[in-house]
């Protein structure tokens, strides 16, 4: 019930998205001002400091205001907007931040000052280090980077994150093909392989490897070194996934679309998605694999060719897609409906690490996040994320051979003219505020390059559940996010809706004893909280038994937790 009204929230979401586009169809022609509002303040600090930069300011409000003919867009130069980039825990500059630099004659900052800090992907062994410390003394500044984004870094993270909201909202989270972690979930794998109908699977290292590694399993002795099948020869950091075997092909070969999604905020959550992105194509023809035996080879597209044509821009590939009949329009919503679906799930366990880092402080997060994703369109034109990449490569050069066979480094154009949108276009959205956003931009409106997709409202009550989680769980940590006692979790037990013949308060000790136990650490984490609560709704409702949903369940006990706020802070020795 809960889930059919859930559908039929993101059926009206893709009609909307529907109507959006033909709005904008209809608006190729017209042109309308947006009414002035004075109000209207940027976050930038320098335009509210600098005398000097006040008619630039004008000028930003003004173009601001301004709508191209085509579609709702807001066109900003970047050069009206005098930046200041703090580079100073970058280890390596790269090429690409100089280049935009100093297209826009924006600044270098230098110490702790400046508007953007920039963390690029050549610094993510600084970005782990994104600590309390760290975040205060940048507190001013909009960083270039969502704590614990290491969460959508890895596939094994993306996994564990896409199982749990499969498992809660199965028909919703149904784009990201079923996968395995190694060696954990080997018997689990096992299982389903040896029941196997018609399914392939596709191994692949857990860190992206540019295709390198990868391969199709055809027996189970695949996964182990040498063959041997003992578990401690099992290939480990790789993971297996459900093969897409009937994908859509671009002039005969396989591909895949890498798209550049912007998200400035997490509560509200706001979201946005690039205009441009990339096509890689594979170099050899598609070949059906249950028409190939054993070793069967993956040809992954190659990076590097792109004088090949294995690379174009996505809105090239669109046009290809076009003429070979393909309803782009559809494909293009369904693509932007499949990611803002897995930003709702993904957004609150990175407000949970941003909420880590930050304390009390957390809701001055400045913070905004560029994430590759790479999607495969299968023949029904429907989108699979087949993998996220929390630090999509920013490389601009590429390796090109010389008539005499020799090699050398030039700017691939197409990259530039990608990225430099990618990143310029980010850095002019992230300096607004969330309620700037909303306000200026708005949902399926474009900023430059950008397209509002998820414009800080959650899209029905149900989806928002793990927020819930995150509020519950804070509320019950007090002053240290992150950190949850036995105590303190156990106060929900002196809420009487919260116990019953099935459930008494002692469980409340058990439970948490047992989880806390398993993870090894000396309180509870937010993962560990929700396998807490998870137990509790089983036990209370005797879940099994009577047929409820998990995320029935689940919603159940922690809108009653929510209820009650006050039955928490009493001691444990209240009277129920
Ligand atoms: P990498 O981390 O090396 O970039 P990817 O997960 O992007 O790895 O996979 C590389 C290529 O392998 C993809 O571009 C795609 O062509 C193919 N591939 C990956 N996963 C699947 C899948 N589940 N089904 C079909 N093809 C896949």
């Amino acid at each position: 019930m809960l889930e059919n009204q859930m559908l039929q929230f993101l059926n009206s979401d893709f009609q909307q998205f529907t109507q959006q586009d033909k709005q904008d169809k209809q608006d190729e022609n017209s042109e309308t001002e947006v009414p002035n509002n004075s109000q209207r303040q940027l976050r930038v600090k320098s335009f509210e400091e600098k005398p000097a930069n006040k008619p630039l300011n004008l000028i930003f409000q003004m173009l601001l205001q301004k709508k191209t003919q085509k579609r709702q867009q807001i066109k900003v130069d970047p050069k009206s907007i005098p930046l200041s980039i703090n580079l100073s825990v970058q280890v390596q500059e790269l090429p690409i931040i100089r280049k935009i630099m100093d297209k826009n004659e924006w600044k270098k900052a230098h110490n702790f000052d400046g508007d953007i800090l920039w963390c690029g992907p050549d610094n993510v062994q600084q970005a782990k280090q994104f600590t309390y410390d760290f975040a205060m003394v940048f507190m001013n500044l909009c960083i270039s980077r969502i704590p614990g984004a290491k969460l959508i870094s890895t596939k094994k993270e993306t996994t564990s994150i896409m199982a749990k909201m499969r498992q809660y909202f199965p028909s919703i989270y149904n784009f990201y093909p079923k996968t395995y972690t190694m060696p954990e979930d080997l018997h689990e794998f096992i299982e389903d392989f040896e029941k196997k109908d018609g399914i392939s699977y596709i191994a692949k290292p857990d860190k992206g490897t540019q295709g390198q590694g990868i391969f199709i399993v055809s027996q189970i002795e695949d996964l182990f070194n040498n063959g041997v099948k003992d578990i401690s020869y099992i290939k480990k950091n790789y993971i297996i996934q459900e093969y897409i075997s009937n994908p859509l092909l671009l002039d005969d070969k396989k591909f895949d679309f890498r798209l550049y999604v912007l998200v400035t905020s997490l509560k509200p959550l706001i979201a946005y998605i690039n205009e441009e992105g990339l096509a890689r194509l594979c170099t050899e023809n598609y070949q059906d694999i249950t028409s190939n035996s054993q070793n069967f080879i993956i040809h992954p597209p190659d990076f590097q060719k792109i004088n090949f044509g294995t690379k174009r821009t996505y809105t090239s590939a669109k046009k290809t897609l076009m003429k070979m009949g393909i309803d782009v329009p559809k494909l293009k919503l369904r693509i932007e409906q499949t990611i803002v679906r897995f930003l709702y799930g993904i957004a609150p366990f990175l407000l949970n690490s941003t909420r880590e880092v930050y304390q009390d402080k957390w809701e001055k997060a400045n913070c905004f996040h560029v994430i590759g994703f790479d999607i495969l369109i299968d023949r029904d034109l429907k989108p699979w994320i087949i993998e996220i990449n929390a630090n999509p490569s920013l490389e601009i050069t590429q390796v090109v051979q010389n008539p005499n066979g020799s090699k050398r480094v030039e700017t691939s154009s197409l990259d530039a003219y990608v990225k430099t949108k990618v990143i310029e276009d980010a850095f002019i959205i992230a300096i607004k505020t969330p309620q700037e956003q909303i306000e200026q931009i708005g949902k399926g409106k474009y900023c430059n390059s950008y397209k509002m997709i998820i414009d800080g409202q959650p899209p029905i009550e149900n989806l928002d559940l793990f927020y819930k989680l995150v509020d519950l769980y804070s509320n019950l940590c007090g002053l240290r996010y992150g950190n949850l006692n036995q105590m303190r979790f156990c106060r929900l037990a002196n809420n009487p809706q919260l116990i019953n013949e099935l459930l008494i308060k002692s469980d409340y000790d058990l439970i948490y004893k047992k989880i806390q136990l398993k993870s090894l650490q000396p309180d509870l984490n937010f993962l560990g909280f929700l396998e807490a609560i998870e137990s509790i709704s089983d036990k209370l409702l005797k879940r099994k038994a009577s047929n409820y949903t998990l995320q029935k369940a689940v919603t159940y006990v922690v809108n009653m937790a929510l209820k009650a706020p006050q039955q928490h802070q009493r001691p444990l020795t209240a009277k129920r």
